[in-house]
């Protein structure tokens, strides 16, 4: 190797090695995946041209060396990391080179989720929890056996005697990590980083609070050597009480493939930053073997990354509905899965002072449900220019109040900008539904024809239209159809219009289905509110307070002749399952339970299919709910449905 060759390594090797130490010891990455993958495959090129590589170099090891703080745990078993690809192409040709392994033979792959949090590996000697340990450098990982216990989905018993090895990755859901993050002093760059550093907290009391989780994927040793395959494995995980997530078995690439495309990571409450395929059979993956970092016998396929890093080049404050000013960060163009991204959401100025964001800071940004992505934090030291917290409205110059943690408008009634906005919010998709009444028109609305109330968008006319500049004869005609088409929204809609504090799609569906009319809703009491799932007593006062305030927008409405129409239950506790009955309910016929089950949102089928996400087994059940066991689907008895149904 040349000496300039030696030189780039060199430099390749030692800045990733500074970014996996601050990741696998420190908990505190420097920067995001992405950034540390694509040095590492430049690295794996240039080893690959040079045909040699340093003694140091992270392509030679597995994860990180555990650090001395923690006592040191030997696993029984070696732990690896995984291979990886980025296309299909590239995972038909590991599923070809398995199959001629079998000589060509027919054999079965499995397809799980690659979790991203933390390896785990739990023992278990005669049915008793023994101690847990993180993965380390795959021989010897830390003992993390008391943080482990804080960990209610890590059985302390299993029914099996002898000696085993569960293996999974302790998890923060995503669900925990936003709690956490709207409070926290140090807001937590993603949930992987949030399980490993409270794993890795030397206070289980730390652990504990962080509210983890763990889904098992691999029985990692079993000393009866009773488990041989894959498909088994996790069979035998479940029976034994361990939380696992979804297992598809498939002799076909293809289908596997389709799968992997199918994956709606939106819908999960945890991070996964792949999906993992792997020869079911242990006997041909003995024949695989290993290279010296991962089995010939699994590979992960890598999902776009959901985080990246940019710099900011402004904060601006936006006015919105309420009144209340929210701070937006101008990036730098950067590319996250597939969009340009220049702009991101931050929550207040407090957000802002605990995520250490300064105009020219460099930021971890995350991909969220939501159009604009977020701003997870800033790499410290970064930036050098203070966001300043405003003192009057940057739309009508009005003076600002602080409520809580946040500023609001003092003049919000009239702010041109609230104004617009409680309008934008009202025709949106999941409200009216008014079809061509962009931000930019509403504007006109505002500044044209006096429209200042929501319900004075439909005493406009075709003829006020035509005054309005960019309207011809068709627009306007388009415009004043899709008027005319709002007026019979669901009731959850229209509720959600009214645009209630605190109120979004989901409540005002709740509330649509509980109440049957906004007359209804208007005179429950706080308290009664109140004992609605997910009001709280605060929400309670927001839905009271609107109705004293606005008491005219419902009638005014009406008199224009909007008529909302009653919701079909499409959600609740079965929102979103395909459900299969099958076997004998001692409590009711099946008729009853079908009802039963449409009335939570669920969707009855005749027989188990690939949708099928939960079987109610009753007595004498029979093949159905063999097949459902088969393909892992969640399986729930007569008492455990009752209690869902009486819930
Ligand atoms: P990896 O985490 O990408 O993959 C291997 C791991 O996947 C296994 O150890 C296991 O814990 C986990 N896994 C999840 N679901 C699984 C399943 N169903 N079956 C089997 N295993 C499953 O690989 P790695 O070698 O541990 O770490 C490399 C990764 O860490 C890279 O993606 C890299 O981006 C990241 N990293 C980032 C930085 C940074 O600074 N941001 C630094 C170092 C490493």
């Amino acid at each position: 190797m040349t000496q300039n060759e030696k030189n780039s390594m060199q430099r390749l090797v030692d800045e990733l090695n500074d970014y996996a130490y601050r990741y696998y010891v420190l908990d505190d990455p420097a920067v995001t995946d992405d950034v540390y993958d694509k040095l590492y495959d430049e690295l794996l090129a240039l080893e690959r041209d040079v045909g040699e590589r340093l003694p140091d170099s992270p392509t030679a090891r597995v994860g990180g060396e555990p650090i001395s703080a923690f006592l040191p745990h030997t696993h029984i078993s070696r732990l690896y990391s995984l291979d990886k690809c980025r296309s299909f192409d590239e995972l038909r040709e590991w599923a070809a080179k398995a199959v001629k392994a079998a000589d060509g033979e027919e054999i079965a792959f499995t397809l799980e989720y690659k979790l991203d949090g933390l390896t785990l590996c739990v023992t278990y000697e005669n049915g008793i929890f023994r101690g847990a340990a993180t993965r380390g450098n795959g021989v010897t990982g830390e003992d993390v056996t008391e943080q482990a216990r804080t960990i209610r989905s890590i059985p302390m018993r299993i029914d099996f005697r002898g000696v085993t090895e569960a293996k999974g990755e302790c998890i923060m859901r995503r669900s925990a990590f936003r709690k956490y993050n709207e409070t926290a002093e140090e807001p937590l760059k993603n949930p992987r980083n949030g399980a490993a550093g409270a794993l890795r907290n030397l206070d289980p009391s730390v652990t504990a609070k962080r509210k983890l989780d763990m889904i098992f994927y691999d029985v990692n040793y079993i000393s009866d050597d009773s488990v041989r395959s894959q498909e088994e494995g996790v069979e035998w995980l479940r029976k034994n009480r361990f939380k696992t997530e979804k297992l598809l078995v498939s002799r076909d690439i293809e289908e596997i493939i389709s799968a992997i495309s199918a994956v709606d990571r939106d819908a999960l409450d945890f991070d996964i930053d792949g999906m993992v395929v792997k020869v079911d059979d242990y006997a041909l993956r003995e024949k695989l073997g290993f290279t010296d970092k991962f089995p010939r016998w699994a590979i992960a396929y890598k999902f776009e990354a959901e985080e990246t890093t940019t710099k900011v080049k402004d904060v601006v404050w936006q006015v919105g509905r309420t009144g209340k000013l929210t701070p937006l960060a101008l990036l730098e163009p950067v590319e996250l899965c597939g969009a340009t991204v220049r702009r991101a959401t931050l929550n207040n100025y407090g957000d802002i002072l605990r995520k250490k964001v300064k105009i020219g800071s460099t930021v971890f940004i995350r991909r969220s449900n939501d159009v604009i992505p977020e701003i997870l934090s800033a790499v410290d030291g970064t930036g050098s220019g203070e966001v300043t917290k405003p003192t009057v409205c940057p739309d009508c110059g009005a003076p600002v109040v602080e409520n809580g943690a946040n500023l609001f408008c003092t003049n919000r009634e009239s702010c041109r900008t609230a104004v617009i906005a409680r309008l934008a919010h009202f025709v949106s998709k999941d409200c009216m539904d008014i079809d061509g009444l962009s931000t930019n028109t509403l504007g006109k609305f505002h500044d044209y024809l006096g429209v200042r109330e929501p319900y004075q968008i439909y005493d406009v006319t075709r003829d006020d239209l035509l005054t309005l500049e960019s309207f011809k004869d068709k627009k306007a005609d388009n415009l004043i159809a899709a008027i005319e088409k709002s007026k019979s929204p669901r009731l959850s809609a229209y509720i959600n219009a009214f645009g209630i504090p605190n109120v979004g799609k989901k409540l005002a569906y709740d509330l649509s289905v509980k109440y049957g009319s906004v007359d209804k809703l208007a005179a429950a009491s706080a308290d009664e509110l109140a004992a609605v799932d997910d009001i709280g007593e605060h929400i309670a006062a927001d839905i009271t307070g609107f109705f004293a305030e606005n008491r005219e927008l419902d009638g005014e409405l009406r008199r224009r002749g909007v008529t909302p129409l009653a919701d079909v239950v499409t959600e609740g506790p079965l929102g979103g399952e395909s459900v299969v009955l099958t076997g004998k309910l001692a409590s009711m016929p099946r008729s009853k339970a079908a009802e039963a089950i449409q009335a939570l949102g669920g969707k009855v089928q005749s027989s188990v299919t690939k949708e099928t996400t939960l079987v109610v087994a009753g007595e004498d059940a029979g093949s159905k709910l063999d097949k459902a066991k088969a393909a892992g689907i969640r399986v729930i008895g007569e008492s455990e449905f009752l209690s869902l149904i009486n819930a």
